[in-house]
């Protein structure tokens, strides 16, 4: 599932490829993608202008037209765009195409049809429903150290659902998650008042530095499974060190850690 990393790559891509060009109808192949639109009023409201700008924001992305609207993307479980300059073929699960004025085309593929699109006749990111309710973002400057122990203050549940609740930080999903707390060695089943000064400190250190690194590889982590834990996630994975990892279900959701390095 795309995370704050993923979602910052597509975020690059989209300002790469499709910034700029004239919107000529969008076609939509699944009704289901969408939300509170219908396709004639999307292709409508688009047809004309440009996309300008594309900003992320947690799990979202947030792109704003010429005509001061935007358009709001989530990529739930599979996600993604893909940018055709010649415009000719159609991807695998293909549900939206953005047809541009010079015939090039941004896709929305999405296998298992849990992303969405939405559009919203503002360009005030407080005036999209989903985003008003999301808390900080983990990498601004401005959630330090302090406003981080405020968050943990907040819930009595576990360092994964806190770091997964995207109402206290916003981006952060059980993939990450996990990278962070195998990062400071902290397991993701203990309660933030359990954690000490020291412990608190590295989490905090750990998701400034986990995301930050991730979003400069581009999300892409797999050359790079002697640091990180997410290429070896899973059954039989073992972690950087060498120790078997194991899983245990959290708030729902199965977290892979190392018994060994995690405390
Ligand atoms: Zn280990």
């Amino acid at each position: 599932m795309p995370e704050l990393p993923e979602v910052e790559a597509k975020r690059r891509y989209i300002e790469r490829t499709s910034l700029g060009r004239r919107i000529t109808r969008v076609k939509v192949f699944d009704e289901r993608i969408l939300e509170d639109v219908s396709p004639r009023s999307l292709s409508r409201r688009l047809s004309g202008s440009e996309f300008e700008q594309v900003k992320r924001r947690a799990k979202f992305l947030l792109i704003t037209t010429s005509a001061d609207r935007t358009l709001l993307m989530h990529f739930g479980m599979t996600g993604d765009v893909l940018f055709d300059e010649e415009g000719h073929e159609h991807p695998t699960s293909d549900r939206a195409d953005f047809e541009f004025a010079d015939r090039s085309v941004l896709h929305f593929t999405d296998h298992r049809l849990f992303g969405r699109i939405a559009l919203y006749d503002t360009i005030d990111e407080n005036g999209v429903p989903d985003i008003a309710k999301l808390g900080p973002e983990p990498l601004d400057r401005s959630f330090t150290l302090k406003r981080f122990k405020e968050v943990l203050a907040r819930r009595n549940t576990t360092i994964h659902q806190v770091l997964m609740d995207q109402e206290l930080i916003a981006g952060i999903g059980n993939i990450y998650s996990d990278e962070i707390c195998y990062q400071a060695g902290v397991r993701p089943d203990r309660k933030p008042r359990d954690l000490s000064e020291a412990e608190i400190g590295k989490l905090f250190d750990k998701m400034k530095w986990t995301l930050r690194r991730a979003v400069e590889l581009d999300a892409d982590l797999d050359d790079h499974a002697d640091v990180f834990l997410i290429p070896n996630r899973g059954k039989g994975g073992i972690c950087p060190h060498g120790h078997a990892l194991e899983s245990k279900t959290i708030g729902g959701r199965t977290s892979w850690f190392c018994p060994t390095d995690q405390k």
